[in-house]
């Protein structure tokens, strides 16, 4: 996680009214050099201000159409911020408000711990090893992934990347027996590769913090996939418990969870998918219909509120799963930074170095080529 210097005194003295009537005010006089993405996890007074909502993915794919922009201001974590400067044009400025908006998830992945990794896998197999990293990782990851033959995902085509990667091995067809590393979200890789066939013990989980991922050769030579041991510090907090207190109170209701989830909460759901997927799920829901949610509070609550009295939409869990790192933008950290551009200065700029950019665009522009494509086997992408 990044350093976020203490904001100047003023911001602490404005109270929200006012640091909102501000920010409206810098935006007018931005104009259409100014771009404000606001990610659905994201509060609402925030998501207030925004010029497009979206998950992290579609999100740097708008800041990348927009021709006129010279400023992103992208209200989300650090990982997206970075995605964004690799997918805009170099003339583009992206601002992260808080820099201390990080990804717990993110973090999970270092970049010397994958290269101490890939470093010991190779000592043990023979096979190839396709690295694939959910976009929810560093630059340097992406990158890491663009530069040995691999892609990046998201959680709405891993299963395209997942068999793009495995060129045309499955259960039943063990092909040239490649393997898949996943990184860094254990359940996404897990969640993605079981709804493709493949069973849970053709899966090991290699701990970054353990010799050899705490493993032994032959597990490694066993595995199909090695799946790094990270999670999201939110969406692990829903249980499969809690779907089946939500089934035994309210027949009917229906569960409907991220792929982020363990896979038994995934077992026990009647739909899974993206935030993308959730909102256009709810949106196409019958009126009268029941939901249990399994994904950040916010975007479950908006949601919520907005079908309220139509659709009966709750969260899975009785806590708050709450991304506090996404929660770290609020408006005084908004307004400062749109204070500052105003004013000819650009504050918390983030900025992945040309060589980083590169790589991680191989990995980045895979994971696009692939997502229109159709789920078949592909045997080349170079
Ligand atoms: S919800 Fe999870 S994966 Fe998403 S930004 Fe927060 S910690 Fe990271």
């Amino acid at each position: 996680m990044l350093f976020q210097p203490p904001l100047p005194p003023v911001y602490g003295s404005l109270d929200a009214s006012q640091l909102s009537a501000r920010i409206a005010e810098r935006k007018r006089q931005l104009g259409k050099r100014l771009v404000i993405l606001g990610h659905h996890y994201q509060q609402d007074e925030v998501i207030a201000f925004a010029d497009f909502t979206g998950d992290s993915l579609k999100l740097s794919q708008l800041a990348a159409a927009q021709k006129d922009a010279e400023f992103v201001v992208f209200c989300g974590v650090h990982f997206m911020a970075e995605s964004a400067d690799i997918l805009t044009d170099e003339r583009v400025v992206v601002v992260l408000p808080d820099l201390a908006a990080g990804c717990s998830m993110a973090d999970m992945a270092a970049i010397e711990q994958l290269e101490d990794a890939w470093s010991q896998i190779a000592d043990v197999v023979r096979e190839p090893v396709v690295p694939i990293t959910y976009v929810n990782s560093s630059a340097a990851v992406k990158a890491f992934c663009g530069g040995h033959d691999g892609a990046c995902c998201t959680s709405s085509n891993a299963r395209t990347v997942l068999e793009w990667a495995l060129n045309g091995r499955t259960p039943d067809a063990p092909g040239d027996r490649r393997k898949v590393m996943f990184l860094p979200d254990q359940h996404l890789g897990r969640n993605t590769a079981n709804a493709l066939g493949w069973p849970l013990d053709s899966m090991v989980v290699w701990d970054p913090r353990e010799e050899l991922g705490g493993l032994t050769p032959e597990q490694i030579c066993a595995a199909t996939f090695i799946l790094w041991k990270g999670h999201c510090s939110v969406h692990q907090l829903f249980t499969a418990k809690q779907a089946d207190a939500i089934r035994a109170a309210s027949p009917g209701t229906k569960i409907l969870v991220h792929p982020e989830c363990d896979w038994s909460v995934v077992q026990k759901a009647d739909l899974v998918g993206s935030t993308e997927f959730i909102i256009k799920t709810l949106e196409a829901a019958p009126a009268g219909s029941k939901w249990a949610v399994g994904t950040e509070v916010h975007l479950v609550n908006r949601l919520a509120n907005r079908f309220r009295g139509e659709k009966d939409i709750r969260l899975l869990s009785s806590i708050q799963c709450l991304c506090t790192t996404m929660y770290r933008i609020d408006l005084k950290h908004l307004c400062w930074v749109l204070d500052n551009l105003v004013e000819g200065r650009v504050v918390n700029q983030i900025r992945v170095d040309p060589e980083t950019r590169r790589l991680a665009r191989i990995a980045l522009d895979r994971m696009l080529w692939l997502k229109a494509q159709p789920l078949v086997p592909v045997t080349c992408v170079d």
